[in-house]
């Protein structure tokens, strides 16, 4: 009789859990494991590894000029994207829908030094 009080105490927290799971994306895990986005008219000369600085002008929402930020290998490296249209190579940045995260297209392919090669989805680094 206790055992099955205990298995069905057991079910109902499995339950409550798996109820709580089918809320909004783990915005905790985004942090963690990838970048945050910061619109910022000035970036700053000590960059924050964890945070991908969208220069542009922010009163007017998808005018971007440049994405800064440290490359994810641990060479320390600043990279500097282009998201303008025409000038060449540019990138283009998209926020999901709910916005919680955002991704970059086409990959990141660095040329010189570490010559990483990434894509940036959902704020997470996926590497080629
Ligand atoms: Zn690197």
């Amino acid at each position: 009789m206790f055992r099955l009080l205990k298995t069905l105490i057991g079910l109902f927290f499995s339950w409550i859990s798996s109820f709580g799971y089918k809320g909004k994306p783990d915005t905790k895990e985004i942090v963690d494991n990838g970048y945050q986005l910061l619109s910022s008219n000035e970036i700053p000369l000590d960059i924050d590894p964890k945070i991908i600085y969208v220069e542009g002008n922010s009163k007017i929402l998808g005018n971007n000029w440049y994405a800064h930020f440290i490359c994810p290998c641990g060479c320390e490296e600043r990279i500097m994207l282009n998201l303008l249209e025409d000038v060449s190579p540019s990138w283009s940045l998209t926020i999901n829908k709910d916005k919680t995260s955002f991704s970059i297209y086409p990959s990141i392919w660095r040329t010189n030094n570490c010559k990483s090669h990434f894509w940036i989805k959902d704020g997470k680094v996926l590497w080629v």
